[in-house]
């Protein structure tokens, strides 16, 4: 099989349901690449960021075993926008070389990139669609406090860095509706899944890139 023919970029607020997306897409048989992934690989012991974080954030957001502390450098670069650029500016570059390279390896039909910053950091030029995954604020405060430890106004913090919903929204060429059950999102999922395997199998689909 040829590198995929699809590319489909999946966003979405954090606590959306994009990883459980994600997750379902790659066992009906997507190649699933997803960037938080590629982001931890990058800054774990050995990995070509945590150099040049180190120098740029200090000692502080190391901890003693060599490896990042994550919670505080999280917490740094969200009470300092210019702090957040600086850590984006070395992540990026990296992310999207790795994404590349990773793309062109695949096997798939269509490939599912899990991008949550998608439409902040204007990579959604990377792909033949845009997917969206949307719930309300309120079930993205009670998933995420469900599932971590992150508090909740933190939680409030990281959605007001994001891009308002309603604009997300719009700018997706496929949205699901996530306020339902996980039986109502497996129905999306598995209707999304027969429309991309349907467009990567249709010869010279203007879908394709
Ligand atoms: P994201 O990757 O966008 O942050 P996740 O896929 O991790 O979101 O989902 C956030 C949490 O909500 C997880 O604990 C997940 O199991 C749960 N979840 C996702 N979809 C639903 C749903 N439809 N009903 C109930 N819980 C859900």
């Amino acid at each position: 099989m040829n590198p995929p023919r699809l590319v489909v970029a999946l966003t979405g607020g954090i606590g959306s349901g994009k990883t459980t997306v994600a997750d379902r897409l790659g066992e009906l048989g997507a190649g699933v690449i997803d960037t938080d992934q590629l982001s931890r690989e990058l800054t774990a012991i050995g990995g070509a960021a945590l150099g040049p974080i180190a120098a740029t954030f200090g000692a502080r957001v190391m901890l003693p075993d060599g490896s990042l502390d994550r919670a505080r450098l999280r917490q740094i670069v969200f009470a300092d926008p210019e702090a957040r650029a600086r850590l984006e500016a070395i992540l990026h570059p990296g992310i999207k070389a790795l994404m590349m390279e990773r793309l062109a390896a695949l096997q798939t039909p269509y490939a599912v990139l899990v991008v949550p910053l998608l439409f902040e950091t204007g990579q959604e030029t990377l792909a033949d669609r845009v997917l969206v995954v949307d719930i309300p604020e309120s079930l993205q405060i009670e998933r995420v406090t469900r599932r971590s430890q992150i508090p909740e106004d933190e939680v409030r913090r990281i959605i007001a860095s994001q891009i308002p919903r309603r604009e997300r929204n719009a700018r997706a060429d496929d949205l699901i509706d996530n306020r339902g059950d996980l039986a109502n999102l497996e129905h999306q999922i598995q209707r999304l899944h027969a429309d991309y395997s349907r467009i990567a199998a249709t010869p010279d689909s203007p879908q394709t890139h």
